[in-house]
């Protein structure tokens, strides 16, 4: 006879609302074990009495295939006193006061749930709410915690006696799946038209899609939002979306029913294929086929296209191709240019009835909105570039213990973090907080990430702009409770952040080649093209560009012709009329602009890396005015010959980066008619380069070997992977961002953990 022995067993992560007790109940009872499972405030207790070898089965499953959506940070095993349970069971949730546990964010339809929903002989075919423990939505429905229907969006909705039973029955894959519904009980769809409700049900969608098909702009209801829909192959539709949503070159997001259809547009590797397809279903930028037949409109001079598959059953039935149905549909976030993403009834109604022919609503009500994620493949790894749904409120394990910190991140693709514990709550996309909506949206969204998590802040962390908005709401909040208010350098938060992404845990430096369009500087100026060497409680800025004139500060921004103007007077180089950036400006403009630099009214100094990008593309006569932050920089990089090697020279002297040469035989080649795509490349080669000497100096006076790479100007692909691939042949370590965007979504991040640094000291 084996030995019979008795286990407590204790796990945290996301074990709850993702099928986990009925998963361990299944496995106890496989394996001849007796005892309970329960639920508490802090995640999963088990008891078990056995024999030693059936124990070890246990222990070795609940390690190594846990449920689809589960993710268990840790798991204590004790021996215990063995009790005499006759079976094994389920018993009722307990709650301690002050304990949390994180909340599943909201996943795809699974697979199981995609074959019922095609399946005419199931009681669900095509009922676009189907969902079960593996899969559907919990962030964005859930009100308050513990994670039960009545706390949910779904409380409204009585269960009928069919649905009751499976959500009874531990061995049912609804068991406890809190957003379980049917046609008979659950929430439904409807198609309305100028304010009235045309059709609902299954006739909706079809309306709906015949909508689509012929060439009209259909908003629909979804998970974390409204979307805008329009068939992607009817080109006045597209245009007609772009004019009516004020949006002129920002590119759309694209869903297609199938990773072959995307393959018809776009080629795709291995990794990209999985992260497509993956339960987060982001939306993957993708390198698109030289010849296509979509819309030019879709991404204006881009090479890239960012595709997502159907992520609810609702998608799945509007997309699904049969009827001559488009094969592509444009799914961008519904709403107007620069506002937050709507997601109330009647608000968004409102908001976007200039903008859609018809609505396709639906009666279960959106709790938090969360707009869709976007990432790329870099290096064989995700990289992202918003992080919201799907990913969100999945936290961060941080590298050491920390204590409750709110760090309210930056002004542009705002995110805040939450700490507590070995967690780093990243929110989800705020987006940019320069209106009184974004506002509202990102306090009411820390308000709830704090009471759900338990997390009442002693150390407030935020950027050292004063004029931010996320600034001043910590600057108050830290006057109103009396509890400090960090302020973070933003390059120094980047690095952080970076450090943190890749769970660097020691004090050791590293050297960051911190480059973006905008941060506040200690000294007042506009910092961008910083090159700092520090960790996670201090830096010093070893190099950086040289100072420009940024005269006007965002008119400058939004007009490259002028930054490269401001940049050849700083050189003392001519305006000369052959350049293009002078010839795009009319004399008038330039007479103004020349006061301005003379006069150095309202001319902040910068070191951008952002503007020098901008600059440069101008002068090579890519773009001079810009529709969306980076767009010159987007559109020299969609040019780039990839075969050319030659750079230009950039001087490095002190403490300072000095492009001057580079604009000198910039221009030398832009008079004699080099290509735009050899003189994209070798700007490019350029900041490769010097970068990479630079690495080599500070390593020669320090040793240190450690290179992280952040700032949003790391979006830009081919900089990244040939700094990377240039470093890393010099046998630097490089780091970059896999789990937070590398723009300003990552900077709540190293917000807070610089401040948890402060307070240790
Ligand atoms: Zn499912
Ligand atoms: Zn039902
Ligand atoms: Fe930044």
């Amino acid at each position: 006879m084996p030995e019979v022995k008795a286990l407590k067993i204790h796990i945290k992560g996301i074990v709850q609302g993702v099928g986990f007790r009925p998963f361990v109940y299944s496995l106890a009872i496989q394996n001849n074990l007796n005892g309970w499972v329960q639920n508490t405030s802090s995640g999963v207790d088990i008891e078990l009495v056995g024999s030693t070898p059936d124990l070890e089965v246990f222990i070795s499953a609940l390690k190594n295939s846990p449920p689809h959506l589960s993710r268990i940070d840790s798991i204590s095993i004790d021996e215990t006193e063995k009790q005499s349970y006759k079976k094994f069971e389920i018993i009722k949730s307990q709650s301690q006061a002050g304990e949390f546990i994180p909340i599943s964010p909201d996943y795809s339809i699974c697979d199981d749930c995609l074959r019922e929903l095609f399946d005419p002989q199931d009681r669900r075919f095509r009922y676009p709410f189907i969902n079960c423990t593996n899969c559907g939505p919990r962030f964005s429905i859930i009100k308050d915690i513990p994670y039960d229907r009545p706390k949910t969006t779904m409380a409204p909705f009585q269960m009928c006696d069919r649905c009751q039973s499976e959500y009874s029955n531990p061995l049912d894959r609804r068991y406890h799946a809190q957003p379980i519904a049917c046609p008979d009980c659950g929430p439904q769809v409807s198609l309305m038209v100028n304010n009235q409700i045309i059709a609902k049900g299954n006739d909706a969608i079809q309306q709906s899609r015949k909508m689509v098909r012929t060439g009209k702009i259909l908003a629909t209801k979804g998970l974390g939002g409204f979307h805008l829909a329009c068939d992607a192959g009817n080109h006045s539709a597209v245009e007609n979306l772009r004019t009516r949503k004020k949006r002129s070159d920002k590119p759309f997001a694209l869903m297609a029913f199938s990773i072959s259809l995307i393959e018809n547009y776009c080629s795709l590797s291995g990794e990209e294929k999985k992260l497509l397809e993956s339960k987060e279903k982001p939306i993957v930028l993708l390198k698109l086929k030289s010849t296509n037949e979509l819309s030019p409109l879709l991404a204006p001079a881009q090479k890239h296209l960012g595709f997502l598959l159907p992520y609810t059953p609702l998608h799945y039935l509007l997309l699904d191709p049969v009827d001559e149905n488009p094969e592509v549909w444009v799914m961008t976030s519904g709403n107007l240019s620069e506002e937050p993403i709507a997601y109330k009834d009647s608000e968004s109604i409102n908001q976007l009835s200039n903008i859609a022919d018809g609505f396709l609503m639906h009666d279960r009500e959106i709790f938090m909105r969360v707009d869709d994620s976007v990432t790329r493949i870099v290096q064989g790894k995700n990289y992202p570039i918003r992080r919201s749904r799907g990913y969100a409120p999945n936290p961060i394990i941080t590298p050491s213990n920390v204590p409750q910190i709110l760090a309210t991140g930056a002004e542009l693709k705002n995110t805040f973090c939450l700490t507590r514990d070995n967690y780093a709550f990243i929110s989800h996309h705020i987006g940019d907080l320069e209106n009184y909506e974004t506002l509202i949206s990102f306090e009411e969204a820390i308000n709830h990430y704090e009471n759900l998590f338990r997390i009442k802040p002693s150390i407030l962390a935020s950027d050292l702009h004063p004029d931010y908005l996320a600034t001043r709401y910590a600057t108050q909040r830290a006057n109103l409770e009396s509890i400090p208010n960090i302020q973070i350098q933003h390059h120094h938060a980047h690095l952080a952040s970076c450090l943190a992404d890749n769970h660097w845990k020691v004090d050791d430096f590293v050297i960051g080649l911190c480059y973006d369009g905008t941060g506040f500087g200690t000294d007042g100026a506009i910092w961008g093209g910083e090159v700092l060497i520090g960790n996670y409680s201090q830096y010093q800025r070893r190099f950086h560009l040289k100072y420009v004139p940024l005269p006007g500060g965002d008119i400058t921004v939004r007009i490259p012709a002028r930054m490269a103007l401001s940049h050849l007077w700083e050189y003392q180089l001519d305006w000369d009329y052959s350049i293009p950036s002078v010839a795009s400006l009319c004399m008038e403009d330039r007479t103004v602009l020349e006061s301005q630099l003379k006069s150095k009214i309202n001319t902040p100094n910068t070191s951008s890396m952002g503007r020098l990008f901008d600059a440069a593309a101008s002068i090579m006569g890519i773009k001079h005015r810009v529709n969306y932050e980076g767009q010159a920089a987007i559109e020299m990089e969609a040019l780039i010959d990839e075969k050319e090697s030659k750079f230009y020279p950039i001087e490095i002297e002190n403490n300072l980066i000095n492009p001057k040469p580079l604009f000198e035989s910039l221009i030398i080649d832009q008079q004699n008619n080099v290509s735009i795509n050899k003189m994209a490349a070798r700007f490019h080669n350029s900041i490769v380069q010097y970068s990479t000497n630079i690495c080599i100096i500070i390593r020669k006076e320090s040793g240190i070997n450690s290179v992280a790479l952040s700032g949003g100007v790391w979006q830009n692909k081919v900089l990244l992977d040939n700094t990377i691939k240039k470093l890393k042949k010099e046998r630097f370590d490089v780091m970059i961002h896999h789990n937070v965007p590398t723009n300003d979504g990552g900077i709540s991040l190293g917000q807070a953990l610089i401040a948890s640094k402060f307070t240790i000291k």
